[in-house]
């Protein structure tokens, strides 16, 4: 298989991070791509390919303008304030407050533009993200030039990157641009299912009321989860994309059988929506030694999922979403990707 990954991913390394009331060393970090890169070698099936360029307005497609300026610009303007490290927000637009205006100083713009204090800007942030960006949306396009499936090893990660929003590690949202370069592509229907951990809350809200793409995604209850206020159950998509979102939401402690069983509904939506393409969020996260994450996969269960998304037999883009058990990240996601390539279909 294809594997489209860069470099600059490492300039991304936020330092910190607010996780569920404590400032921790960050579990997203870039050891995490030198664990699935050392995994993939050894496995020694997979072609190694570099981002191709794409246009800045290709992001515009997906997100919002004055997002991507922020983005762009949010370092420099930190350290204007003659401050360093790592950019953290602390003041959120919440119920009651305007959310009508932007404010002009960092602090405050920082707050408007993320959802969380999980998530640092660094100086290679904006770069380590467009690059992460650039590889999902190349393999989609080796996708739509033929190749049956193409993997992109993003960091960081996307799924939690809404229109106009950033938080849960994501910046821009990988996946959602991969679906739209197979629509622009000529892929008429598009489904995209997320089997990350968390639900993929910016990958919802982006396709909310669209029809050609099928946002799935099986994730632990938001009740008790990350990013609690996405992924119940009772969101359907409203307006043309009214029924075209599916969120099968999980307990803590999901094992295998019962993941398994909301993966046949998702494969059956899939098949029912009559998909042209999938693009899968693949986050390993659901790996029961995840320290930020409660389900019960083990390290066996990666193949049969892999055969499980291998055997749909639609063309394919593969995007890294999470996955923070850095050692066995590797591991699982290789055994993903060996399913495919060993051509089990189940
Ligand atoms: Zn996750």
């Amino acid at each position: 298989m294809d594997v489209v990954h860069s470099a600059l991913h490492a300039g991304h390394d936020g330092g910190v991070e607010l996780h569920r009331g404590q400032l921790v060393p960050c579990y997203e970090c870039p050891a995490r791509v030198d664990f699935i890169e050392q995994a993939l070698r050894a496995a020694g099936r997979h072609t190694w390919l570099p981002p191709r360029d794409f246009p800045l307005e290709r992001l515009l497609d997906i997100h919002d303008a004055d997002f991507i300026e922020f983005l762009r610009t949010a370092y420099p303007r930190w350290r204007a304030e003659g401050r360093d490290g790592s950019m953290l927000p602390s003041g959120f637009p919440a119920r009651g407050l305007r959310r009508d205006r932007v404010p002009s100083g960092i602090h405050g713009a920082m707050g408007y533009y993320a959802f969380d204090a999980g998530t640092p800007i660094v100086p290679g942030t904006w770069e380590a993200a467009l690059a992460s960006a650039h590889c999902a949306m190349t393999a989609a396009a080796l996708v739509t030039e033929g190749a049956r499936a193409a993997y992109a090893l993003c960091r960081p990660p996307g799924h939690h990157a809404a229109r106009g929003t950033y938080g849960g590690y994501c910046f821009l949202n990988n996946a959602a641009l991969a679906a739209q370069g197979l629509r622009d592509a000529g892929k008429a229907r598009v489904a995209l299912l997320d089997v990350d951990y968390h639900h993929g809350n910016g990958t919802q809200e982006i396709f909310w009321e669209r029809d050609d793409v099928l946002f799935i995604s099986i994730h632990g209850t938001p009740d008790t989860e990350y990013p609690y206020f996405l992924g119940y159950a009772d969101e359907r998509g409203a307006g043309r994309g009214e029924g075209y979102t599916l969120n099968l939401p999980l307990q803590r402690g999901t094992d295998w059988a019962r993941y398994s069983a909301a993966l046949a509904t998702a494969r059956e939506a899939i098949q029912a929506f009559g998909a042209d393409a999938l693009v899968v969020s693949l986050g390993v996260d659901t790996y029961q030694g995840d320290p930020i994450s409660a389900f019960k996969l083990s390290k066996e269960h990666f193949p049969l999922l892999g055969g499980q998304l291998a055997g749909l037999g639609l063309p394919k883009v593969l995007v890294q979403e999470g996955g923070y058990a850095v050692e066995d990240i590797g591991h699982n996601v290789a055994a993903v990707l060996g399913a495919f390539d060993s051509a089990v279909l189940r």
